[in-house]
């Protein structure tokens, strides 16, 4: 258990390190601007660069994860406590009653910044904000008992 604990944090320091050349890390160390609308020691949250509609908003860790699974119990909980805070006051000011809740892990799901970022995207209409692509299948029952049990048996 311990060996576990250092070797992520030799593995998060080298993370850090790898990370610090983002846009979004460069954003929070000041060396580039942003539309800020909040801030505290663990979280910044700014305007999209290229929203898809008004008020699209991007909410990051300090922390330099690049992918949630990175992400240390401390930053998720400090994530966790403030998104519904920032939802609530992106749709208080742009009017939009939905919205959607995106976070991309890897370049395969979309994600161009490899810093770990939420968005909150308003959806005034069925034209601006997020379109999605849903190729749902039916849900085998057999293979999803036992692939339950297994995701369960994983998490540490
Ligand atoms: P993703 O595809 O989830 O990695 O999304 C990355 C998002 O970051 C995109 O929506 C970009 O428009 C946005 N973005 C990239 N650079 C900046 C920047 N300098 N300021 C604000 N947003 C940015």
């Amino acid at each position: 258990m311990r060996d576990n604990k250092k070797l992520w944090k030799v593995e998060a320091r080298a993370r850090n390190a790898a990370m610090a050349d983002t846009v979004f890390g460069r954003i929070i160390r000041g060396e580039f601007p942003c539309h800020k609308v909040y801030e505290d020691d663990k979280v910044l949250a700014f305007l999209d660069i290229n929203p898809l509609s008004d008020g699209h908003t991007l909410v990051i860790p300090k922390e330099a994860a690049e992918t949630m699974d990175q992400l240390s119990d401390e930053s998720a909980a400090a994530l966790g406590r403030v998104l519904p805070r920032l939802c609530r006051a992106v749709i208080a000011a742009t009017g939009a009653r939905e919205y959607n809740l995106l976070q991309n892990n890897g370049r395969g799901a979309h994600q161009a910044v490899a810093h770990l970022h939420f968005h909150i995207i308003p959806k005034p209409n069925h034209r601006e904000g997020l379109g999605i692509g849903w190729p749902a299948r039916i849900l085998d029952r057999d293979a999803a008992a036992a692939l339950a049990k297994k995701i369960a048996a994983a998490i540490k």
